[in-house]
């Protein structure tokens, strides 16, 4: 690319819904994009046309995402942008290891997908390929403690933590694994620690979880230990077919900026549980999960985050549910589309930590 030319970039993504806000959102911000909704295209795509940036779904028909960034990586140091539907599918990528150079985990706003994308063209080296043993911009580990400017970061986001979370945090981090005492907590976190309770230590460890719980779900960070204290661990919680979180609440929070489409998705929808009910009527689980999974990532991306749920429910269902249990499961969730409360939201703008 020349100059003057504006970064190119390839969206490969199969589900309309969601490659149509991608594409028009990384229009806006001024990037040329093309978009292929097949996994099997992609190879000779970048070897011709040489993208400045792919961003890459993982669930594709002809070939998967995983295996798509496998065959690039062998020729191309294109910076490539996976796109996970859950938590639980970007760790499993994490430890591939494939040569992502970032993952985005539905939902994400599209200004966030934006942003990373800005990013990841920053990051090129100018000129030639890059080296081949470039640091992949994932954090290799969890949560990492920047203390120059007294963050932490989870999966590279930084959490929002008040004073006395962040050096309550820190001491722990500094000795993963060791059992602290709330008193030896407190003592280490406030300058003085007089008339504080040992209960604070408690209140801010809740709100901590809850930050965690934020941006890793799966993942159980600070532990109880009864009679003791607590201690800090990063432990994938117990990798049962997950009672997805319930959400606080049940309303849907639909960006802004998709308001104007939510009509014609809400239908397309639809379509998605009628499609899911005959695949069950045909006794064809496969298809019934398949359309699960596609349905929790756009639901997802469009807020609705409960019907994303229970879509994550289904497609972990599917195999061994009984027929009733799955008819239920879909009526409940027409019911749910039938009745949820929609709110349209400012998404903030995603911040990437420099
Ligand atoms: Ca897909």
């Amino acid at each position: 690319m020349t100059a003057s030319s504006p970064p190119y970039v390839l969206v490969v993504e199969d589900e309309a819904t969601i490659a149509d806000v991608q594409i028009e959102h990384l229009q806006a911000a001024g990037l040329r994009v093309e978009h292929l909704s097949r996994g099997d295209l992609v190879e000779d795509h970048v070897r011709a046309f040489q993208p400045d940036l792919v961003v890459l779904d993982v669930m594709l028909p002809g070939m998967d995402g995983t295996d798509v960034c496998r065959a690039l990586r062998r020729f191309s140091q294109v910076p490539i942008i996976m796109v996970t539907s859950r938590s639980d599918e970007r760790d499993r990528l994490l430890g591939f290891d494939l040569g992502a150079d970032d993952y985005v985990c539905k939902p994400f706003s599209p200004r966030e997908l934006v942003a990373r994308v800005r990013a990841a063209l920053r990051r090129r080296p100018a000129g030639a390929a890059r080296s081949a043993g470039s640091v992949p911009a994932a954090a290799d580990e969890l949560v990492v403690l920047d203390a120059a400017s007294q963050r932490v970061l989870c999966r590279g986001q930084a959490l929002e933590l008040t004073p006395h979370e962040y050096r309550l945090l820190a001491v722990m981090l500094g000795q993963p694994g060791r059992v602290f005492s709330r008193a030896s907590l407190l003592e280490q976190s406030y300058d003085d620690p007089t008339g504080v309770f040992d209960r604070a230590v408690d209140s801010h460890v809740k709100n901590l979880r809850k930050k965690f719980a934020a941006i890793a779900p799966g993942h159980v960070f600070i532990h109880s230990v009864y009679g003791m204290g607590y201690r800090y661990e990063a432990e994938a919680a117990d990798a049962q077919p997950a009672p997805a979180p319930r959400p606080a609440s049940q309303a849907a929070k639909v960006p802004i900026e998709l308001k104007a489409r939510v009509p014609a998705f809400l239908a397309s929808r639809r379509e998605g549980i009628d499609e899911m009910q005959r695949a069950l009527d045909d006794q064809r689980r496969d298809d019934l999960r398949r359309t699960a999974h596609r349905l929790a990532g756009s639901f997802a991306l469009y807020g609705f985050s409960a019907a994303a749920s229970s879509c994550q429910r289904l497609e972990a269902m599917a195999a061994e549910a009984t027929s009733e249990q799955l008819r239920s499961a879909l009526a409940r969730l027409r019911t749910h589309l039938d009745t949820v409360d929609i709110q349209y939201v400012e998404t903030e703008q995603f911040q990437l930590p420099e």
